[in-house]
């Protein structure tokens, strides 16, 4: 219990103290010896509190100090008082700490602190795992030393970090990591690494895009302007048979350069379309029925074999443009791709509850590592045969596009020499079958 000090009865103590001193000295009538003797024994008494605060300070394991009275007790308290402040405050310092740490645990980035001769102070569990630092082993090692990349060291180095830098990831060459510097307190540095990789990869994608629009546009382009240039001379005539053959390829350029247009146009139509799938139901059928006119004239030079195999009573929830775009991307496909005579067979049932549309042909097939890759926009198998038929290389993109918007995904299945087979689904919640069953075309 804390007793507030008093001078008063500190010093009464001690009078008290020599009083009784003195009156043993003059009862054994030896006052200077008893008084010597009274001065002697209170320095003995204080000598021993002294040596026990020395032992509780330094080799007692026990919080409390041990107990004595007097001028000792305030000694011996305020010290228990003011160890027990600084472990209070020890522990609130503590809890701070904790926080803060699980603070920048939560951080979805990687967080390193940096100290001013470049060694690392502390860093958090994104770190280990993105930058492949190892924890507590790498406290103190230089952040240069485990983070190699030239970019990196020059940047660390440099000491301009207003902008932050891309780099390669340490543990991953597929990554693609943010690095941003930030300099606080007692020139200490915050590391803050982000993994940048997909919008690194989009914007990779984007200029693809650009790019191959450009040279698509640039081809037929560049054929115009050769026989513009030509006609351009004042002067100059040409046989009827070569005016002929610039016209048909005049046209046919221009016309490439329109359905590039529209193709792109379509694309960027579904991409940005918010038109809700559930709301509208779409007749496929008769939508078919529109297609299968289309591809007769279609098939005309090429002679095949089409045969449509239609549930007419299945329909779907959707969007009709997007949808009659995917089923005549895929069946026109079938037509350009297939060799003379060849056989095409376009099925629309019920399989599983759930609505499928197939296009099968027996054309050439496609080898299996280009599959992957064929939804991709301006991936083409054959790039020469390809143009010849017309194709932009977005055809399937756009199938891709709209079966993701309609919660489908295209599949594909191809065997060289043998054929193809490109398929999709609807889910049975999208799937519309109508009560009076009636089959087939
Ligand atoms: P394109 O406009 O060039 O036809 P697509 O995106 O529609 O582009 O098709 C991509 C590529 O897939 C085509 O260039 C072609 O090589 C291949 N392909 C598509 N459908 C078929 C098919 N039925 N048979 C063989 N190859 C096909």
């Amino acid at each position: 219990m804390y007793y507030p000090f008093s001078w008063l009865k500190t010093l009464s103590r001690l009078a008290l103290y020599f009083l009784a001193v003195s009156l043993f000295g003059l009862y054994v009538d030896k006052l200077p010896e008893a008084l010597a003797l009274g001065a002697f024994l209170l320095l003995v008494m204080q000598y021993w509190s002294f040596y026990r605060l020395n032992r509780w300070l330094w080799h007692s394991k026990k919080m409390t100090p041990p107990k004595t009275r007097g001028i000792w007790e305030h000694i011996y308290e305020g010290i228990y008082y003011l160890q027990r402040r600084n472990r209070n405050k020890r522990k609130e310092l503590g809890a701070l700490v904790k926080r803060f740490r699980e603070g920048a645990e939560a951080l979805p980035d990687a967080a390193v602190v940096v100290d001013a001769n470049a060694c690392i102070v502390w860093c958090n569990r994104l770190a280990r795992i993105e930058l492949g630092l190892c924890w507590p082993d790498d406290a103190g090692r230089r952040i240069d030393n485990l983070i190699r990349h030239p970019q990196f060291i020059q940047f660390f180095h440099d000491g301009e970090y207003s902008y932050p830098i891309e780099v390669i990831s340490p543990t991953n060459i597929d990554k693609v990591l943010e690095y941003r510097i930030m300099p606080y307190g007692d020139k200490h540095l915050l590391l803050v690494a982000r993994d940048v990789t997909r919008v690194s990869q989009l914007e990779e994608m984007r200029k693809d895009f650009v790019a191959n629009v450009s040279h698509e546009l640039r081809t037929p382009l560049t054929v115009l302007n050769g026989y513009l240039e030509m006609f351009g001379n004042e002067g100059d005539h040409y046989p009827p048979a070569f005016m002929q053959k610039a016209f048909t390829e005049m046209t046919a350029q221009t016309r490439r350069m329109q359905s590039l247009i529209e193709q792109l146009l379509i694309l960027s139509r579904i991409e940005a379309s918010a038109e809700r799938v559930y709301e509208k139901i779409v007749d496929v059928p008769m939508v078919l029925s529109a297609i299968k006119s289309e591809a007769a004239t279609l098939n005309q030079a090429k002679q095949h074999e089409i045969e449509f195999d239609v549930d007419k009573d299945l329909k779907v929830f959707g969007i009709e443009t997007e949808l009659r775009s995917a089923f005549s991307n895929l069946i026109f496909n079938a037509i350009h791709y297939t060799p003379k005579k060849g056989k095409i067979r376009v099925t629309w049932k019920l399989v599983n509850k759930m609505a499928e549309f197939a296009v099968e042909d027996n054309g050439d097939g496609i080898a299996e590592k280009h599959l992957s890759r064929l939804t991709e926009r301006f991936y083409r198998v054959d790039k020469a045969r390809s143009r010849k038929t017309g194709g932009s290389g977005l055809g399937l993109a756009i199938v891709k596009h709209v079966l993701t918007h309609h919660n489908s995904k295209l599949e594909i299945e191809s065997e060289v020499g043998k054929g193809s087979r490109f398929s999709f689904h609807f889910s049975s919640e999208l799937t519309v079958v109508n009560s009076h069953a009636g089959k087939s075309e």
